[in-house]
Order: structure tokens, then C-alpha cells, then sequence
């Protein structure tokens, strides 16, 4: 462990969530990172938190404001996730618990433990594919469900979680990549199978896909103007059938709402309409 943590102090990755105990920065860094390279998080997170620096800002915001800051950083439901969060957050105030974090809105397992952790300094490990890859590693064979918490629970030193979570995904990221550099790992020694592999969760092509499709109509309905299916399939200029499949499903998630005249981003003032 104290190869590790050495190890972690000389090369750990600096972040601006790193460097504060806030729930709200740190819950915003979390569902940001859940499906979006960190790099492109990095670089919007500072104007995000300042255009919405609390929870009780972005619950009173209208939800198109949070679309268009969420711009460009794909898979927009979480963003409106997010804001059904700050509003139970705003009312209720924060579960301190990665249990009771784990009943906000679009909170699964893993954020509510980073958070509960990195926060409310919860002894508990973080578990995402990081982790698992390099804990498959240093036991020796893929971990899955109940064998990868139990094993994680027990590796996490006293006291020391947030510091351990982070060294673990910084290994991870860095060196116990899916190909591991095994030579400048600090903890080689103690491994047990580097040949283990765990696979990254595959994600769809990008392009020509509906996700495409969805990010394209997004961005394009942001100005609150309402439009017909006719009207965003031409000017998005993509398959007008795709198109129909992805105001469905954004109507659906509560993205966009249907109107007299077409569609239209949610919560849009009335006068845009
Ligand atoms: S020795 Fe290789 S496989 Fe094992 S933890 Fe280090 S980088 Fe990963």
C-alpha cells in the first residue's frame, strides 16, 4: 500500500474536484465523467459550477439553461438527471450516505460512493472499471458483483479511502490501462495475474448512430424555437426516419415536449413558442 500511495504522490492527476470536499463539485464532476473522457470534462467543468454553483441554482434554472451549458458533453439526460437531483438536494437537503445518495436521480452505485467518500469521508471503495480491472489483476482473475465489493472493502485502508479510491483510478488510467505497462507499475509485486483482463464496456460508433442524431437535435432545439419533424430533419440534414426514432425517445426522456407546432425544448418560455 505504501508503494502505492508514494507512487500516487508523485504522479497523481490534478483535477479541480480534487481539490475540494463540496457535494454539489463533486457530485457535478462525477455525473459528468460517468460517460464523457476526463479531458473534455476538465476543460468545462470550472464555467459549469459557475453558472451553477449549488444545487438550489440549477434546480430554479430552467431546464434548457442546463441543456445548454451540458452542450457538447453527450448523453444529455444525465444533465436533466443532474437538475432533478439539485431539486431534492435544494428541498431536502444532502444524503450523506452513499445509500441515501444513491436514491437521487441518475445516482447509481459508483457516484454515490465517490461522493459519500470524497465529501462525507465514508470509508467505502468506489467501484468502477477501473477499479475492478485492477483489483482482477492483483488477485488474480476477473472479479465480479458481490466477490469485487467484498474484496475492495477489505483492501480499503483505514481511514484512508479518498486517498486509496484516488490512487486506484489514477493506476488505472495510467498504468493498469487495458494493456498494462507493468514495467513502471509501483505495485508489480504484489500482482497476481497481469494478464487478467476485464473489458472496458463497449460503446456504439458515433457516427451515423442515433446518439448522433439525438446530440444534433439538442443542440439544434437549445433556442427554444418550436419545429416540426419535418422542419429538424432538414435542417439537421440526417435520416428523417432516425430523426422520428430520436424526437420519440427525446420526448420520452423529457428532453424536448410535443407542442401544437411541432416540438420543443423543454421548459422553453411560452413566448418562444
Ligand atoms: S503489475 Fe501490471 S497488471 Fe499488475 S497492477 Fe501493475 S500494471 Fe496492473
Amino acid at each position: 500500500m505504501e508503494a502505492l500511495f508514494a507512487w500516487y504522490e508523485r504522479h497523481r492527476r490534478d483535477f479541480p474536484w480534487r481539490h475540494t470536499d463540496d457535494p454539489w463539485a463533486i457530485l457535478v464532476s462525477e455525473v459528468m465523467s460517468q460517460q464523457t473522457q476526463i479531458d473534455r470534462v476538465a476543460a468545462r467543468y470550472d464555467s459549469f459550477l459557475a453558472r451553477f454553483p449549488t444545487p438550489r441554482a440549477m434546480a430554479s434554472a430552467p431546464p434548457s439553461d442546463v441543456l445548454a451549458e451540458w452542450s457538447g458533453l453527450g448523453y444529455n439526460r444525465r444533465a436533466l438527471n443532474l437538475q432533478a437531483a439539485a431539486r431534492v438536494v435544494a428541498e431536502s437537503g444532502w444524503p450523506d450516505t452513499s445509500t441515501g445518495l444513491e436514491a437521487l436521480p441518475g445516482v447509481g452505485p459508483y457516484t454515490a460512493a465517490a461522493v459519500a467518500c470524497f465529501a462525507f469521508g465514508e470509508q467505502v471503495p468506489a467501484i468502477d472499471t477501473n477499479l475492478k480491472r485492477v483489483l482482477s489483476r492483483w488477485i488474480g482473475r476477473p472479479l465480479t458483483g458481490t466477490e469485487l465489493s467484498d474484496q475492495a472493502v477489505a483492501m480499503v485502508p483505514a481511514g484512508q479511502a479518498a486517498r486509496w479510491n484516488s490512487a486506484v483510478m489514477d493506476l488505472g488510467a495510467l498504468i493498469c490501462k487495458p494493456v498494462p505497462r507493468c514495467e513502471g507499475c509501483p505495485v508489480s509485486g504484489s500482482c497476481a495475474d497481469p494478464t487478467v483482463y476485464v473489458p472496458p464496456p463497449r460503446q456504439a460508433g458515433f457516427d451515423g448512430s442515433l446518439r448522433q442524431t439525438r446530440g444534433a437535435i439538442v443542440r439544434l432545439m437549445l433556442d427554444g424555437r418550436p419545429r416540426t419533424a419535418d422542419l429538424v430533419a432538414a435542417t439537421v440534414r440526417h435520416e428523417p426516419d432516425r430523426v422520428e426514432t430520436a424526437l420519440s425517445a427525446l420526448v420520452e426522456e423529457g428532453i424536448l415536449e410535443s407542442v401544437d407546432s411541432g416540438y420543443v425544448v423543454i421548459g422553453a418560455a411560452p413566448a418562444a413558442r
